[in-house]
């Protein structure tokens, strides 16, 4: 298959920093889009894997994939973009389109497994994917999203996985203005989590361990919010909740949560990926009808219908625009919390 090289940012190793690397595109087959990366959000799960915390990780890792571009070139069959349109990628680029998700338009349940948007295994290439941190990138036109026109384009990309993440859950649970929506941890997924259960006229409110984000998490539409940590607030917010989306990256104790669902309530893990300790109690659960579940990014349907519903109600990520040469320094931050709220990377800075 015919290729061309671009500039990326990846690792080629769980140890090393991330640093300026050459990688591989393929040629637009008949089906692809060619897109100009402009910007591409920090995602947590980019840490993750570049540090293998997940185990699996193949090197070199391109992580990225919370992407808004430019189309540049495409195939003879695609129809939906032309050069000039802005387009985005989220996380996931290839699935099979046959089996019984993907026919459902649950891409991210494809039964054979999607083909995420890094380090999974290349169908065209071989290898790996790579994702956003990069000059280009080739996807096939389905799964290539259409960009609000009105929306700020850096502040857009997040919604690509830190806003689908978050979105598919409140859909799926049926989340309206009668519901009580409670969100775990203020970080990317936290603060979309905040602003699209408000935009769908819910009542929310967060649960942090940072007393400081209280005046934040408020500006972004949280109607209360209780420090975790603190038990007599805990007890205060006792079977209030219809749902909670809890978005913490690692392990933590599940068991403080389900009391403040209400009977027939859910909380949807979409942070931690493992096994959880302390184990689960099931008396809350068995005496109230809870429900503990998960949840992994949403489908591409799903995804336009998000992008579509913040173009209609003005809805973007709060973001701070980083240069690629300043990745690093933002994976430590990130892991101290100290993102308001998503670090967007500024391609042109890798072009230059
Ligand atoms: P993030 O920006 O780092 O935010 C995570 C937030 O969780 C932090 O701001 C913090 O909020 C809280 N937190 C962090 N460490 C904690 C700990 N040890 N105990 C309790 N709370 C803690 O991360 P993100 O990008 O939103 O991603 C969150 C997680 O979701 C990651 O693990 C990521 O891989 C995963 N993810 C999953 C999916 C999916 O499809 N399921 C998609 C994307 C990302 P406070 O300061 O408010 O406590
Ligand atoms: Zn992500």
């Amino acid at each position: 298959m015919e290729t061309f090289e671009i500039k990326a940012f990846g690792t080629d190793s769980k140890t090393e920093a991330l640093k300026e690397l050459t990688i591989k595109r393929r040629v637009t087959t008949p089906k692809d889009v060619e897109i100009d990366i402009l910007f591409c959000g920090v995602c947590h799960s980019d840490l993750h894997t570049a540090r293998n915390d997940w185990g699996g990780s193949a090197y070199p890792v391109v992580p990225g994939h919370e992407i808004v571009g430019r189309v540049t070139k495409v195939g003879s069959e695609v129809s939906k973009f032309k050069v000039g349109d802005i387009a985005a990628i989220g996380c996931i680029v290839d699935s099979c389109q046959e089996c019984a998700s993907c026919k459902q338009d649950l891409e991210q349940y494809c039964i054979p497994g999607f083909t995420g948007t890094y380090n999974a295994k290349d169908k065209h290439l071989g290898g790996r994917t790579f994702g956003g941190y990069s000059e280009k990138i080739v996807v096939e036109e389905h799964f290539v999203l259409k960009v609000p026109e009105n929306l700020d384009l850096a502040a857009t990309a997040p919604l690509l996985c830190a806003g689908i993440t978050t979105w598919s859950p409140l859909k799926h649970w049926n989340v309206t203005k009668d519901s009580k929506v409670a969100v775990v941890g203020l970080g990317g997924l936290g603060h979309m989590a905040i602003k699209l259960a408000k935009g769908l006229g819910a009542e929310v409110t967060l649960f942090s361990r940072s007393p400081e984000k209280e005046k934040d998490a408020k500006e972004l539409g949280a109607n209360e919010v209780i420090i975790s940590t603190d038990s007599a607030q805990m007890k205060k917010v006792a079977g209030k909740f219809d749902l909670i989306i809890d978005t913490v990256p690692y392990v933590h104790d599940v068991n403080e949560y389900i009391p403040t669902l209400n009977i027939n309530g859910t909380i949807v893990l979409v942070g931690y990926l493992g096994p959880l300790d302390p184990m689960l109690n099931t008396v809350p659960m068995i005496m109230g009808r809870k429900s503990v579940a998960g949840s992994v990014i949403g489908g591409i349907a799903e995804t336009q219908e998000l992008l579509d519903f913040c173009g209609e109600h003005n809805i973007v990520s709060d973001i701070e625009v980083i240069k690629m040469q300043d990745i690093n320094e933002a994976y430590e931050r990130m892991l101290k919390s100290d993102v308001r709220y998503r670090f967007v990377i500024d391609m042109a800075s890798l072009k230059n």
